[in-house]
């Protein structure tokens, strides 16, 4: 073994997922995994650590994998983290924990994220449930959203013997984790499921198919309910789109829709009634996770799928994971390119698309170089589906409907760093509600953050 490597890990073979739904990363075994966490050096000031958002003792669980001790590595996770099963397997470790890793100055760092994917496996695999609290205060506290936020807030609040229960919008929940993130890379039935289960064997209870600002307002939640508290984690799922002629064609969708059809009403099955058009040449627009989910997605479905991206390679903000994976199962990237015009056929349907070729220019806000057109060079790709991946925003029902709750110019609800608190009392808010869409490690760390503030307000009231 070579100390300075990771373990390697089991996955598909590209050329077989390619063609199927089942999760392309396979895991580590019991002895892999003891393997792997050999290599970490239990730093005493432990950098990982520091960079992680809900601030996992890494080192901790670590040690406990190296003993063989694994049931003792989870509940060492679970005091931290109520979804390890879900972060060991979507987290970006590259820029968090395994990014400030001590290995990864001479070697590879340590394979931070598939030792707790291994440890929540072997957990749910064994019928290990995370300890109940101890009592109950009975008061009531509601929390708006079911993805890893609310999930996250809903959790830590039961554990210190609040009242929680979730309104979830959609029929499921789970939020991105079951209608964003493709089953390839995060089964539902088997993984999300069970991690909500976990939150609900703390005491807490999840009422799906209630919108609210529809169904009951925020207000009337806190006046007539009884809720003396309320957390937002509503998500920002509102697409964005390019603004281009053609985008309201048939055949055009945003990433979102596209991947909420096929993940949650489960449009890749045969036996479901909710089938998708997969479309035969697909062109995915974007760079980011999204993009790369959306692109495997018409990929598995039958298509010849491209994508399209204005920058270059460098500046793709999808995990180097993701890439990595997409390009082995043959996806196309047109890189510094960007659509113009979305052609439409007599019947309104996508034909094609027309693209121009970008060159990088000086950087921009972000830092990243921008990119600029290079005039004359349009072209036209042929495909019959376009697929928009260009990010999302909150919805504004939330903020639309609440008395004194504050929003910023991107329409994200403003809320406090340090507790979560909102302009209006007693509502508190995190995630992608607040944030824009981001990842799921900091919606889990605003959940933690406001499950804490909600604590402090209760007590003092
Ligand atoms: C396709 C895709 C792939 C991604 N891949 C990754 C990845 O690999 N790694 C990573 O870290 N992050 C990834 N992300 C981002 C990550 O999933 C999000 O940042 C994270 O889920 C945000 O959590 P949240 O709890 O704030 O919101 P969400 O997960 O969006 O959950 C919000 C929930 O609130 C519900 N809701 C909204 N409005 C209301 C209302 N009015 N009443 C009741 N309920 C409401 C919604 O239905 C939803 O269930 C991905 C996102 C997408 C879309
Ligand atoms: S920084 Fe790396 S080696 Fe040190 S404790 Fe964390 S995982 Fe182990």
């Amino acid at each position: 073994m070579d100390i300075m490597k990771k373990v390697p890990v089991r996955e598909q073979d590209p050329k077989v997922r390619a063609t199927n739904f089942d999760e392309v990363c396979l895991g580590y075994n019991a002895d892999e995994a003891k393997e792997e966490a050999n290599r970490c050096l239990t730093c005493q000031n432990a950098q990982c650590v520091k960079a992680c958002p809900v601030a996992i003792d890494i080192p901790g669980f670590i040690k406990e994998i190296k003993e063989g001790n694994f049931e003792e590595a989870g509940y060492v996770i679970g005091r931290s983290s109520a979804l390890p099963a879900v972060c060991g397997r979507v987290c970006p470790q590259e820029s968090q924990c395994e990014g400030k890793c001590i290995r990864g100055i001479k070697g590879e760092p340590v394979s931070i994220g598939k030792l707790e994917r291994f440890v929540a496996d072997y957990a749910r695999q064994n019928g290990i449930k995370p300890k109940k609290p101890e009592s109950s205060n009975g008061r009531k506290v509601a929390v708006i959203g079911s993805g890893p936020a609310g999930l996250t807030c809903a959790g830590d609040l039961a554990k210190m013997g609040y009242d929680v229960t979730i309104f979830e919008a959609l029929h499921e929940a789970g939020g991105v984790l079951v209608y964003g993130i493709p089953e390839f890379r995060l089964p539902k039935d088997e993984v999300v499921k069970k991690e909500i289960e976990n939150v609900k064997s703390l005491g807490v209870k999840i009422e799906t198919d209630v919108v609210i600002g529809k169904s009951v307002t925020i207000d009337e939640l806190m006046e007539k309910e009884g809720f003396e508290a309320v957390f937002i984690g509503s998500g920002a799922g509102l697409p964005r789109f390019m603004g281009i002629p053609g985008e309201t064609a048939s055949g055009v969708f945003s990433a979102n829709e596209y991947l909420t059809r096929s993940n949650l009403m489960k449009a890749f099955r045969d036996d479901y009634d909710t089938p998708i058009k997969p479309g035969k040449k697909v062109a995915v627009v974007g760079g980011g996770n999204v993009a790369m989910d959306a692109a495997r997605t018409a990929l598995r479905l039958g298509a010849d799928v491209h994508i399209v991206y204005r920058r270059s390679e460098e500046e793709l903000p999808a995990r180097v994971e993701e890439v990595h994976h997409t390009k082995e199962e043959g996806i196309i990237f047109d890189l510094l390119t960007n659509p113009t015009e979305i052609l439409v056929d007599e019947n309104g349907w996508v034909c094609g698309m027309k693209c121009i070729r970008m060159e990088l220019g000086e950087p921009d806000e972000s830092g990243r170089r921008s990119p600029v057109e290079i005039p004359g060079s349009e072209f036209v790709i042929d495909v019959d589906t376009v697929i928009m991946s260009l990010g999302t925003s909150p919805n504004p029902l939330i903020s639309s409907t609440t008395d004194g709750l504050d929003i910023n110019k991107r329409k994200c609800i403003v809320a406090s760093d340090e507790t979560g608190a909102t302009s209006k009392p007693g509502v508190f808010a995190g995630g992608d509600a607040v944030t824009g869409a981001a990842t799921v490690i900091l919606a889990m760390g605003a959940g933690k953050t406001a499950a804490k503030g909600i604590d402090e307000y209760l007590k003092n009231k």
